[in-house]
């Protein structure tokens, strides 16, 4: 074998390795927390079909945002009646295609929406989204989505005129959510837009509690794990449901659209060193950078916002120092934490030796490009059981 080829060989065997049962294990684990709920999983956190068929068997349904993100689901063996469109986002066609593919649920979040699902999905059903602070969130998914509970009510009293069923309210309080205090304020808001809509004599039977639980996995940029307080927020939730139940008129069904939460910290990405290196920077002092082969274009893409945890297989021994860790493209974005926090890495690492990057399974296969500095998406294996990741 040449030594060219040795030396291509590592990346060549980059991938992102998901564990199955670790997926079904925190599904079930979920359900069992916030009793009385359904999963609508949402999808663009983890669009691997494996895992998608996984849960479908389990029961889960499905939150997509266009018309390939529904096929994909009802391919993946998802019942279309558990199937919505997540994204009030939406051209006449893709609403039109959804209900073409059997999908009767739609979120929205504008007149202007309502009135074209109503052209292109009559009678469909409609879930009118609010907005939230995005408060205690690392991606806050505030403006761009949701509106207030006076518009809530123009929107789907507007909805039953044009035939369409008004039958829920959603929420999202942000990504990667670290307070309890965002569930409280947004169940604070639906029970006041319950109580608005009931006035208007719209009973909506469906309250869709959204995304954000956290991944437990991440860590902070000195390298101290996050710890998001998922006792409380599941204690909140479950107090939260029970208040609403107790004012509505009709009892109500309640959904999550967990995507992160179930799949993150059952994700592993299979990386290699490209090389450790000591440069001076602009202030005069010595800096060791480490460049792994997966980066911020092919897997990493949060690797501003959260760290990874690293591991180094069979090395945890070794002396350790502090390098800033960073991908392998000509984009100075491409580094953990903005390049400016270094962690403690093995003093000894080479070019080729394997690294492991736990919790990277939200998200990584949706965020990567195609092409950038000729980087390809990285393959995704899935096996069962925790050791499988190794
Ligand atoms: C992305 C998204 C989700 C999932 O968010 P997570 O923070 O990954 O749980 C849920 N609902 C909607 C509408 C989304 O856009």
């Amino acid at each position: 074998m040449s030594a060219g080829k040795r030396r291509d060989r590592p990346q060549e065997t980059d991938r992102i390795v998901y564990d199955l049962t670790g997926i079904e294990h925190q599904y079930d684990t979920l359900l069992k927390e916030l009793p009385g709920t359904e999963v609508r999983f949402a999808l663009k956190a983890c669009p691997v079909d494996e895992v998608l068929h996984c849960l479908a068997e389990r029961g889960a349904g499905f939150d997509t945002a266009s018309p390939a993100e529904i096929r994909q689901a009802l391919d993946a063996g998802a019942r279309p009646d558990r199937v919505h469109y997540g994204n009030t986002v939406k051209s006449d066609h893709d609403i039109a295609e959804a209900h073409r593919l059997g999908v009767r649920t739609f979120a929205t979040d504008s007149l202007e929406d309502v009135a074209a699902i109503a052209a292109h999905a009559p009678g469909a059903r409609v879930f009118c989204r609010l907005a939230t602070s995005g408060q205690g969130a690392l991606w806050g998914l505030d403006r761009k989505f949701g509106c207030g509970p006076g518009d809530a009510v123009r929107i789907m009293a507007a909805a039953r005129a044009a035939g369409l069923v008004p039958a829920g309210l959603s929420v999202h309080v942000g990504s990667q959510q670290m307070t309890g205090e965002a569930w409280q304020q947004a169940l604070d808001t639906l029970a006041g837009t319950l109580l608005a809509l009931a006035r208007q004599g719209i009973v909506p039977d469906h309250v869709n509690l959204g995304g954000g639980l956290p991944a437990l996995g991440y860590l902070d940029r000195r390298g101290i794990p996050l710890e998001p307080p998922l006792d409380k927020m599941f204690a909140v939730l479950r107090e939260g449901m029970e208040r609403l139940n107790g004012l509505a008129a009709a009892p109500l069904r309640f959904l999550l659209e967990p995507g992160r939460h179930l799949v993150a910290d059952h994700g592993t990405i299979r990386a290699h060193v490209v090389r450790l290196t000591e440069r001076t920077g602009p202030d005069g002092g010595l800096t060791r950078w480490l460049y792994l082969s997966v980066g911020k274009f092919n897997g990493l893409y949060e690797m501003d916002q959260v760290t990874h945890p690293l591991v180094f297989p069979g090395r945890e021994s070794e002396e350790h120092v502090p390098a800033v860790v960073a991908g392998p493209t000509c984009d100075s974005d491409d580094a953990y934490g903005g390049g400016r926090h270094p962690v403690p890495v093995p003093r000894t690492l080479a070019s080729g030796d394997p690294v492991w990057i736990r919790s990277a399974g939200a998200y990584a296969p949706s965020y990567t490009t195609q092409g950038f500095n000729g980087i390809r998406p990285l393959p995704c294996v899935c096996v069962r059981g925790p050791e499988g990741l190794h």
